[in-house]
C-alpha cells in the first residue's frame, strides 16, 4: 500500500507516453481505444469504470472512485483528442512518445495528455492507498474537444446529465505561473472569452476601373478596416481580472492596489496592467483579456481575371472574442460605432458562443491557494481568463462551476519547447511530476477534508 501522499510520477510518465501513442488525430478522433487502456489500468485498482461512444471509435471514460457520499463528487475532466501533426514537419515523431533531452516529444504532451495522465495516476493513488474520500472522485476523459465537443463531453452532457451534479470540475486552460515583474504567480482559470464571429459586407458603384471614386466597395471597406484600428474595442472589466490584478498589487504594497483599482475603474488597462506589476512585454500579452477584440481575419472582393472592373461588393470576415456579459449585439453594435461607414455587419454563420465565468471565492479554490502557497514558496494563486475555448462550455451553462488548472512549474524563458497545438509539442518529464503531486495535493484535501 502506498503513502496517501505520494503519487509516482514514474507511472504518470509511463501512462502519458501510452496514452501518446495511441493516434487521436482529430478528425478522425479514434479515442476509444485510449478510453480502453484507461479503463483497463484503473478498474483492477477498485475504480468503476465504463467506456461509451458518441459514434463508432469516439470512445468516452467514464471513471469513478466511491466516496462516502457525504459531499458533492468532484469532476476531473480531459480530452483524449489532439489536434493533427505532419511527421515531416518535426523533429521527432508525433506519435512515438520519444523522450529527448529531459522532453517527452509528442502530439498532445501539454495539450492534454499531460492531464488526463496526472488525473489516472492521482486516482489510481487515491484506490491504492484507500483514501477516507468524503466525495466521489469523477474522472471524465472524452472525445471531440477539439472540434467543439459535440460527440464528447456535450454528447455526454445530454446523455447522462446524472453525472454533472457535482461540486465543481478540474479542467485544462490555467494553472501556469505568471510572472510580472519580479512575482510570480500561479494561475487558475476561472473565465473563457467568448466567441462571435462577424461578415461586414459593403456595398458600391460597380463600373469601369478607369474611372475611380471614393465611395467603391473596396474603399469602404479599407476605411472600415482602417477605423477598427488594434482590434480593441471597449475595455471592460470582468470580475476575474479584477480580483487578479488587485491580488497581484497587493502583494506590491496597499497603495498599489489603490491605484489598480482607480485604473480599472476609469477604464484604464494598460495603466492597471502596469501598475499590478506588468512589464511592456506583459502587458501586451495580457491586454486583450480587458477588452472585447476583433481580428480580421479574411477579405473577398472582385476577381484578378477582372482588374480592369470595379467590383459593387467588398466582403470582410472577422473574429470577435468577448469577455463575459457580453452579447452578439453588444459586439455588433460596437463594430458598427468604431466603423461609422454604411457596411452591412451580420453574424457570420451563427458562430456566436457567449463567454464563461465561474465563482472565484469557490472552495476548491481556496483548496489550490494553500497547496500552490505550500509547494511554492508562498506564491499566491490568481483567477485568470483565457481567450479560448474549451469543453467547460459544456458545463458551465449547466451551473457546473468550471476550473482551469492543471498545475505547472515555473520555467525560465525558453524552457517551455513546443506547446499547444505547435509542430514539436513536448513537455518537461520533471514538470509532470510537479502537476501529479500538486493536483493529488488538491484532490485529497478537497475530497478526503483539510
Ligand atoms: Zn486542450
Amino acid at each position: 500500500m502506498r503513502l496517501p501522499n505520494e503519487p509516482c510520477a514514474d507511472q504518470a510518465v509511463d501512462v502519458l507516453r501510452a496514452l501518446v501513442r495511441f493516434d487521436t488525430s482529430n478528425p478522425p478522433g479514434n479515442e476509444t481505444p485510449a478510453a480502453r487502456y484507461l479503463a483497463d489500468l484503473l478498474g483492477p485498482a477498485g475504480v468503476e469504470t465504463d467506456v461509451v461512444e458518441s459514434a463508432p471509435g469516439r470512445g468516452n471514460l467514464i471513471a469513478r472512485l466511491r466516496g462516502d457520499g457525504s459531499a458533492p463528487p468532484l469532476l476531473l475532466m480531459g480530452h483524449l483528442d489532439v489536434v493533427t501533426a505532419d511527421p515531416l514537419e518535426w523533429q521527432h515523431p508525433p506519435f512515438a512518445a520519444e523522450v529527448h533531452d529531459g522532453y517527452v516529444w509528442g502530439r498532445g504532451t501539454t495539450d492534454m495528455k499531460n492531464m488526463v495522465a496526472a488525473c489516472a495516476t492521482v486516482l489510481l493513488t487515491l484506490a491504492e492507498s484507500a483514501a477516507p474520500l468524503r466525495r466521489d472522485v469523477l474522472f471524465l476523459a472524452t472525445a471531440d474537444e477539439e472540434h467543439g465537443g459535440r460527440l464528447g463531453m456535450g454528447w455526454l452532457t445530454r446523455q447522462r446529465p446524472e453525472l454533472f451534479r457535482v461540486a465543481c470540475a478540474l479542467n485544462e486552460g490555467g494553472g501556469e505561473a505568471l510572472r510580472a515583474g519580479t512575482r510570480t504567480f500561479w494561475t487558475c482559470q476561472t473565465a473563457e472569452k467568448g466567441v462571435c464571429r462577424t461578415v461586414w459586407t459593403a456595398h458600391g458603384p460597380a463600373g469601369h476601373a478607369s474611372r475611380p471614386r471614393a465611395d467603391i466597395a473596396t474603399a469602404t471597406l479599407s476605411r472600415a478596416i482602417a477605423a477598427l484600428g488594434d482590434g480593441h474595442l471597449t475595455c471592460r472589466v470582468s470580475g476575474t481580472m479584477a480580483t487578479a490584478l488587485g491580488i497581484m498589487a497587493e502583494e506590491i504594497s496597499a497603495e498599489r492596489a489603490e491605484e489598480v483599482a482607480a485604473h480599472l475603474a476609469a477604464g484604464r488597462a494598460e495603466e492597471a496592467l502596469r501598475a499590478a506589476g506588468f512589464d511592456e512585454r506583459g502587458i501586451e500579452q495580457a491586454r486583450s483579456l480587458l477588452y472585447d477584440t476583433v481580428s480580421v481575419t479574411g477579405l473577398r472582393s472582385g476577381d484578378p481575371e477582372s482588374i480592369n472592373v470595379i467590383a459593387p461588393t467588398a466582403v470582410a470576415y472577422a473574429d470577435g472574442r468577448l469577455l463575459p456579459g457580453q452579447t452578439d449585439r453588444d459586439l455588433l453594435a460596437a463594430i458598427r460605432a468604431r466603423i461609422r461607414d454604411g457596411l452591412d455587419v451580420a453574424i457570420y454563420r451563427q458562430q456566436y458562443s457567449p463567454a464563461l465565468e465561474s465563482p472565484a471565492d469557490h472552495p476548491i479554490l481556496r483548496t489550490i491557494s494553500g497547496v500552490i502557497a505550500e509547494r511554492c514558496g508562498g506564491a499566491r494563486v490568481v483567477p485568470w481568463m483565457t481567450a479560448g475555448s474549451t469543453d467547460a462550455k459544456h458545463l458551465v451553462p449547466l451551473g457546473v462551476p468550471v476550473y482551469g488548472f492543471v498545475p505547472a512549474p515555473y520555467l525560465a524563458d525558453g524552457a517551455e519547447g513546443g506547446g499547444s497545438h505547435a509542430v514539436d509539442e513536448r513537455l518537461w518529464l520533471e514538470g509532470l511530476g510537479f502537476t501529479v503531486q500538486v493536483l493529488y495535493d488538491v484532490v485529497y484535501r478537497f475530497c478526503c477534508g483539510e
